[in-house]
């Protein structure tokens, strides 16, 4: 199969990983719209909300509310955006969950290696 996010997920394309489980994989996205966006990916392949198994969708969204957690205190995020796209509006055809941090203050969008540092530092 020739998905991007499955290569990702088999680690044959390397990735800023923030978060891993045996169900999902959280990356950064490499082309931020702000610091700490990152997406909570499945494991299993598979499209969008029209096919994604319940139990799996509760898991991203408690994965989620964790990432927001992790951007305010690491990343001093002022508010979180999830998003998620299908149909036409899907760029990559694996079910994806962005997590986009809001700033009250516009930031600069440093280097993703940064972040993840960032994110990563205890
Ligand atoms: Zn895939």
């Amino acid at each position: 199969m020739d998905c991007i996010f499955c290569k990702i997920i088999k680690g044959e394309i390397p990735s800023y990983t923030v978060y891993e489980d045996e169900l999902v994989k959280v990356f950064l996205d490499i082309n931020p719209s702000n610091n700490g966006h990152m997406l909570i990916v499945p494991k299993n392949h598979t499209l969008d909300l029209n096919t994604i198994d319940s139990s799996t969708l509760i898991h991203v969204m408690t994965i989620a509310k964790q990432m927001k957690k992790l951007v305010e205190d690491r990343l001093h995020a002022d508010g979180v955006t999830l998003l998620q796209n299908n149909g036409i509006a899907q760029d990559v055809k694996h079910f994806h969950l962005h997590v986009i941090p809001k700033y009250s203050i516009e930031q600069t969008i440093l280097p993703v290696e940064e972040v993840l540092k960032k994110l990563k530092e205890s």
